[in-house]
């Protein structure tokens, strides 16, 4: 088994601390950590940087490159495929070792991550969002025309009452979902709706939330508007996604029942100022603007709510390679830099709930290891240049080294 050693400045995430130290990594895993020399077969010698667990991204469509509604008329079914392999190794290259894909990725994007066909972040998969007629997923067109992406290892995901909404939940977990996304609300990219309207009722929601619990597996929507957001919450869901229209109440409710939220910060930004430069197509315009308006304080007010923030950026509706810049957004609503960091490592990997291999650098855990050139600490926006990303381990294997040209 092929041994590894790191040596640099270890940021430990749960003890608030840092220390020159070593990492040891055998096959897979995380052997040991010391403030010992350690040398052996083979040392990365990155004495004057520092050392994070790799990072996880709670929100990618790593199928998608700008989620437009031409594509689906403009673009070849294997062209995603072959798409997807640059943005799964941009991805990678940012730091980001995990994703958890919200809509796209079927199960052979996985398997093909999971056997090192490509260099890809490990990942969990919610194959295709589950969504009501007319609703955030439906692409049937006010022509009567359904510009659907659907084949064999992609159902549809159209469902409306109890027992066809059961049905599809099960269906979507046959075709190999790690967890249950959900379009609760409306959204920005969509043409038949507006992100504030309330999709599904709350009994549709628990049905879901309970077929994917049968299963061990958690739940998480889509949910802009209010009253989506509160169907959530009651219904069991485990993470709301976007979160616009949170208010403090709701935002105290998510602390108590350990609701995450993924606020998605980035996206919104970049949408809106999209949308204001003419660059979005005219159905989705407004929808971006009006939402950036609101989103931001929102969120901050559910930060001082207590509700813990994920970073989860959506890419695949922006650029794939953008991800840590959400940090710098994360830090804007007021986290620290170590709140910011567990954001997007230890309370990510609790998230999606595979806190017992990833999220931090611990003996027994996964070796998902990064060096960056800065300290994040002082300067969290040092991270959102993958220049400054110098090293990138996933399961104990080198997908990138910068460091040997330095
Ligand atoms: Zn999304």
């Amino acid at each position: 088994m092929n041994n590894l050693i790191i040596k640099g400045e270890i940021i430990d995430l749960k003890a608030h601390n840092h220390f020159k130290g070593s990492i040891l990594v055998k096959g897979d895993t995380i052997e040991s950590i010391s403030t010992k020399d350690e040398s052996g077969a083979h040392v990365i010698d990155a004495d004057d940087y520092f050392i994070l667990p790799g990072f996880i991204d709670a929100h990618v469509h790593i199928m998608e490159k700008g989620f437009k509604l031409e594509d689906r008329i403009e673009t070849p079914l294997s062209f995603y495929f072959y798409n997807a392999i640059n943005n799964m190794r941009t991805t990678l290259n940012t730091g980001v070792t995990t994703i958890r894909d919200a809509g796209m990725a079927d199960f052979g994007v996985k398997l093909a991550s999971e056997e090192g066909i490509v260099p890809a972040p490990r990942m969990q998969i919610s194959v295709v969002p589950i969504s009501t007629t007319g609703g955030h997923f439906d692409f049937h067109m006010k022509s009567g025309l359904n510009i659907e992406l659907k084949y064999p290892g992609l159902p549809s995901s159209i469902c409306d009452g109890a027992s066809e909404v059961r049905k599809k939940t099960r269906e979507i977990l046959r075709a190999g979902a790690d967890v249950i996304k959900i379009m609760a609300t409306g959204g920005v990219m969509s043409a038949n709706d507006r992100p504030d309207d309330t999709q599904f009722t709350k009994k549709e929601l628990k049905i879901m939330v309970d077929e994917a619990r049968f299963k061990g597996k958690k739940t998480m929507a889509h949910a802009h508007g209010l009253e989506g957001i509160k169907n959530c919450i009651k219904a069991g869901i485990n993470s709301i996604e976007h979160g616009t229209y949170i208010d403090k109440k709701t935002a105290a409710e998510m602390r108590d029942k350990g609701v995450y939220l993924v606020p998605t910060l980035l996206v919104t930004a970049e949408l809106a100022r999209e949308a204001k430069k003419g660059e979005l197509p005219s159905y989705t315009r407004n929808d971006a603007i009006e939402v950036a308006k609101v989103h931001r304080e929102n969120i901050e007010v559910a930060y001082e709510e207590g509700v813990q923030l994920i970073m989860g950026t959506d890419s695949g509706v922006i650029e794939h390679g953008k991800n840590l810049k959400e940090l710098s957004y994360l830090s804007k609503v007021g986290m620290e830099p170590w709140e910011v960091l567990e954001s997007a490592t230890l309370k990510a990997a609790e998230c999606i709930g595979w806190d017992d291999k990833i999220g931090s650098l611990d003996k027994g855990k996964l070796a998902d290891i990064i060096v960056v050139k800065e300290n994040p600490l002082e300067d969290i926006e040092s991270l959102a240049n993958p220049d400054n990303i110098l090293l990138v381990v996933k399961d104990g294997k080198i997908f990138k080294d910068l460091l040997r040209i330095l």
